[in-house]
């Protein structure tokens, strides 16, 4: 792995919250990595991004878990917010029915958590940069040309002096108008808007009646949160090309609720639409797109940061295996992201259409509310908003492609817990026999294999084989005895992590 100021292993392109989030995953491994951001730290757009119970269980993974409670417990003007979720027996919305989670649906983590993107950025760069990645702010991408060596990136700073720095990979992370899925050739088609979105930030002058919470009616949807955010729906106007400004909020305020607001000051005003795209490719040849750059929509159920999370640990083992010299699992970065993303979009024009105004829509939002009663149809739409039905399949066995829940485990070295085994994002063979006849057969895997035996012995299984990831790459019901059994095991430890070394 090499790195000098102008030539690293991968280059990630935007250090919003995935670009930031494969870096981390990145240097895990060693691969020396450059995340190069065009703006200054925490001038991104200050959204407050709900964070979903597979990105949460993923984050325990990386013990990022506590750094991102502690962080929620800091941030201001939520405490209203997280006591009436606590309050209610619902744990998120579906089209702004706040009826999930009341189905069966188990998570190791027991709610959602808020947090400003600014505090989920900087979690993030401190972790990155403290494990070695380099993060350059005020230095945009602005072109790229690919051999089969490497990619040459043309960078520019604020004083548009430009640079050229290779690097053997290049990940777009850079958001829904990347730059670098336009200079890779990739295409992104979809949907246009059916909607426009105002989302503001500040406090309001004078006596206002506006209520907290999400309600709609027959003009659109109107929603304020506690921490001084509104915004609004309304369909059939269609968004101006001039920049927002807080008196278009306003005016679109008082058409939706007849209220007539004005703000005493604004920290920010923007307006998103429900326009839904997906990249035709995830790569082509050294580049990559992870997050908003592969996908778009609206932001309904706020899923679009946590599918982009997932993206970047996805992908930063297989990248990194790359960087080693095996580029045969990048394949599979698309292969499994890709549904997860289609389901995404499913779901999320499905909201938007349950959210226009107008009696049709009120019939139907009355029978869906009917249908979420039943458990089977809840915790479908539960899984689907926690990101908890990610299944990747890939196997006769129907446990392999699932996220393996935490659990605790006693091992030689004490008791721990399935998380923490995982926390230096190596692959993991668990033998939950109290043997090691799994782990003697994954010997010549040791440099990249973490292998553990578990002595409680009532699993459901005798050995897991676990990604970096957290997922399933193979499980034995019976202790690997047999010379088929172990040639299974040795099969899946090939395919997904290279080669035995001689030992
Ligand atoms: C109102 C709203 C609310 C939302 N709420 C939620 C929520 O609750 N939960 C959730 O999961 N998602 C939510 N989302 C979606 C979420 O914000 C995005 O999915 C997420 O930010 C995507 O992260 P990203 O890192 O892929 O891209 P971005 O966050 O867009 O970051 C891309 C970064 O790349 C930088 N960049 C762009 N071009 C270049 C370039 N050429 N060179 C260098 N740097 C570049 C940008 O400055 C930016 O920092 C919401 C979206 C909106 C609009």
């Amino acid at each position: 792995m090499h790195s000098n100021d102008n030539d690293y292993d991968v280059l990630i392109a935007g250090g919003g919250p995935v670009g930031l989030t494969l870096a981390c995953e990145l240097r895990m491994y060693g691969v020396s990595t450059l995340v190069v951001e065009r703006l200054a730290p925490g001038a991104n757009e200050p959204r407050t991004l709900t964070i979903h119970a597979r990105t949460l269980e993923i984050m325990d993974r990386r013990d990022l878990l506590t750094d991102f409670v502690a962080a929620e417990k800091l941030t201001a003007g939520l405490d209203e917010y997280r006591e009436r979720l606590e309050n209610t027996s619902a744990r998120g919305h579906f089209a702004g029915m706040f009826i999930l989670g009341r189905g069966t649906v188990a998570t190791e983590q027991h709610r959602e958590l808020l947090l400003p993107r600014e505090t989920i950025e900087s979690v993030l760069t401190r972790r990155a940069t403290g494990t070695g990645a380099v993060v350059r702010h005020g230095v945009e991408v602005v072109g790229l040309v690919q051999n089969a060596d490497g990619v040459a990136v043309t960078v520019e700073d604020a004083q548009g002096s430009s640079t050229v720095i290779r690097a053997g990979y290049v990940v777009g992370c850079d958001g829904g108008r990347s730059t670098v899925r336009r200079h890779a050739g990739i295409d992104f088609p979809g949907t246009e808007p059916q909607l426009v979105s105002r989302m503001g930030l500040g406090s309001l002058a004078g006596p206002d009646h506006l209520p907290m919470g999400w309600q709609r009616n027959d003009h659109g949807w109107f929603m304020r949160m506690p921490d001084g955010r509104i915004f609004t729906a309304e369909w059939d106007h269609l968004a101006p090309q001039t920049p927002v400004t807080a008196e278009e909020l306003c005016a679109s305020i008082h058409r939706v609720t007849g209220e007539r607001v004005q703000f005493a000051d604004v920290r920010f005003v923007s307006r998103f639409t429900d326009s839904t795209r997906l990249a035709s490719q995830y790569r082509t040849g050294r580049v990559l797109l992870a997050g908003d750059a592969a996908h778009v929509h609206f932001p309904a159920g706020g899923q679009g940061a946590n599918l982009g999370f997932q993206d970047a640990v996805n992908l930063g083992w297989k990248l990194a295996a790359a960087c080693q010299g095996r580029p045969g699992l990048l394949d599979t970065y698309e292969a499994e992201r890709r549904p997860v993303a289609e389901r995404v979009l499913l779901n999320t024009r499905a909201q938007a259409a349950l959210m226009r105004p107008g009696p049709q829509v009120d019939a139907l939002r009355a029978l869906f509310a009917e249908l979420m009663d039943f458990d089977v149809v809840n915790d479908h739409l539960t899984g689907a908003i926690y990101g908890t039905d990610v299944h990747y399949g890939g196997s006769d066995d129907p446990r392999v492609g699932r996220f393996v829940a935490d659990r605790p485990l006693k091992t030689d070295s004490g008791p721990t817990r399935l998380a923490e085994l995982l926390r230096e994002g190596r692959p993991l063979l668990l033998d939950l026999t109290g043997t090691s006849t799994a782990a003697r057969i994954a010997h010549p895997w040791t440099d990249r294999v973490r292998t553990v035996a578990v002595l409680d012995t009532d699993a459901e299984a005798a050995a897991l084989l676990i990604r970096p990831d957290g997922y399933l790459a193979w499980a034995a019901d019976a202790p690997v005895r047999t010379p088929a059994h172990a040639e299974d095991l040795r099969t899946a430890l090939t395919s997904w992590f290279g080669d035995p070394i001689s030992v």
